[in-house]
């Protein structure tokens, strides 16, 4: 019996000592082993698989956990949120760095302290109304990825809610931005990553949707003991520290905001073309103005040359004091009369005024200049329209008669001598003149013409003055 109890007391004591020496090296043995964990493979900025590498802020803070805790981690790699759930479950996954309890969650995994916060938003096109909360959502229907914490809260929480579960963040997105859902309740983060890595720029955030995610580490069951561990690690995370990840990986940027900064940029440089086109428009109306003014100026200076030109033209072919025709217009019309004579007859009569130095001698020269205007004027009124009168130089005048013959321009000295007579050009007592008469002959140059005239003029002269000689 004696024997017995010693037996069974050597035992227990063997079976304590195993235990005593063997336990905390089993445990020792558990803790420092790899950790297999889980992520989410495609929940960025929060956490993804890249290539094969766990990124995101739950990476960052997985490393410093790890770092504190002296844990060491091994990452399983999967393919979606719900696989991961899934190895979370069976056990192949003993740990997950960032997620949200829930109570289902709570069946298979334990949680640590809350080590992150961000809000969760509505998201819809842009066309639609902003929202307050999800109890402003109505009869529109909702999209939410399966396996998601606020899939679990909306089923619970607002079952009125038409909630269509998708496979991802990002089909949720395309799905409200082609317009096959009404809205998409999905983390802060996450949804601007999206929306401005994929361009979705017909989406905006309408709302809030509640609650907060407060994101945890979590750990299976199994693996309970290491909880204490990962919590004194997070809390000895520096404020400087979280900042820094959060810094790193966010990407947030205000959707209203860029489109006012979008709105500002087209603005300005609306702004910044009208201005240009203004300024061009004033300075092409200011150019404009200016050619106006110069055409103008132009115009004037062209009307003052015409007047000019016309008064030069004038003046070539006028003497000015009688405004009779001068020597050189009569040059000109010799040239022209001679193709006229060939039909009819041309008549050159040299007039001049007899002893004329004498009035100026007696008068002066301005009363000389005025009977000078006065026989002129005797002569024009005494001429028919055909005739052209000249002034050939001092008292001396030349009238070329066209279609006439010698009778003719006698007949015409005749009129101009009596008129003459019967004029009073007082001072002066009396004025007579001398005439010579020549037709220009067939075959006859008119500088031919001209000397026969002349020659009749001298012979008027000669033989006393106050005589028509016709040569
Ligand atoms: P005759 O009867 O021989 O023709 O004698 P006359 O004095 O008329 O002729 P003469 O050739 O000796 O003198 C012409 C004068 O006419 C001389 C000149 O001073 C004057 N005379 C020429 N042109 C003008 C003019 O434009 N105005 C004035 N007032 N006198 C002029
Ligand atoms: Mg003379
Ligand atoms: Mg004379």
């Amino acid at each position: 019996m004696n024997n017995g109890k010693t037996t069974l007391r050597i035992f227990i004591q063997l079976s304590l000592l195993i235990c005593v020496y063997t336990l905390p090296g089993r445990l020792l043995a558990d803790i420092s082993r790899p950790i297999p964990y889980c992520v989410d493979p495609d929940w960025m900025p929060y956490e993804a698989i890249r290539d094969g590498r766990h990124v995101g802020i739950s990476s960052d803070y997985l490393e410093l956990i790890s770092d504190m805790s002296g844990l060491i981690f091994t990452l399983v790699a999967t393919s979606s949120w719900n696989e991961s759930l899934e190895k979370l479950r069976s056990g192949e996954c003993e740990a997950t760095p960032l997620l949200n309890r829930t109570p289902l969650r709570s069946t298979f995994l334990n949680f640590s302290n809350v080590y992150f916060e961000s809000p969760n938003v509505l998201v819809s096109t842009k066309d639609e109304p902003f929202l307050q909360s999800v109890e402003h959502i109505g009869n529109r229907n909702v999209a939410v990825p399966e396996g998601y914490r606020l899939a679990e809260y909306i089923k619970v929480n607002h079952p009125e809610v038409n909630l269509k579960l998708v496979k991802n963040e990002l089909d949720g997105l395309l799905a409200v931005s082609r317009g096959e859902i009404d809205l998409f309740v999905g983390s802060m983060l996450t949804v601007n990553s999206r929306i401005y890595s994929r361009n979705l720029n017909n989406l905006k955030i309408a709302g809030w949707a509640g609650p907060e995610d407060k994101l945890r580490f979590g750990v299976i069951h199994k693996r309970v003991e290491l909880l204490p561990k990962i919590n004194s690690a997070i809390a000895k995370v520096t404020e400087q520290q979280r900042q820094d990840i959060f810094k790193r990986w966010n990407n947030i940027r205000i959707i209203q905001e860029s489109n006012y900064k979008l709105v500002l940029q087209v603005v300005s440089c609306a702004l910044v073309i009208l201005l240009i086109l203004y300024f061009r428009n004033r300075s092409v109306e200011k150019f404009n103005l200016k050619l106006t003014r110069k055409n103008r100026e132009l115009d004037n200076l062209r009307k003052k040359l015409e007047e000019s030109n016309k008064k030069l033209e004038y003046l070539s072919i006028h003497d000015p004091l009688t405004n009779l025709y001068n020597r050189n217009y009569l040059n000109q019309e010799f040239v022209k009369d001679m193709r006229r004579k060939s039909s009819s007859g041309l008549c050159l009569i040299l007039i001049d005024i007899d002893y004329f130095k004498k009035i100026n001698d007696e008068f002066g020269h301005h009363q000389g200049d005025k009977v000078l205007k006065q026989f002129s004027n005797t002569l024009i009124n005494s001429v028919r329209d055909s005739d052209v009168v000249t002034r050939w130089g001092g008292e001396e005048f030349i009238i070329i008669c066209n279609h006439s013959k010698v009778d003719e321009a006698y007949h015409l000295c005749e009129r101009i001598q009596q008129s003459i007579e019967q004029q009073d050009f007082s001072p002066v007592e009396r004025i007579t003149a001398s005439f010579g008469i020549a037709e220009i002959k067939q075959n006859e140059s008119i500088n031919q013409g001209f000397e026969r005239a002349d020659a009749a003029l001298y012979i008027a002269k000669d033989k006393g003055r106050n005589l028509i000689i016709s040569a």
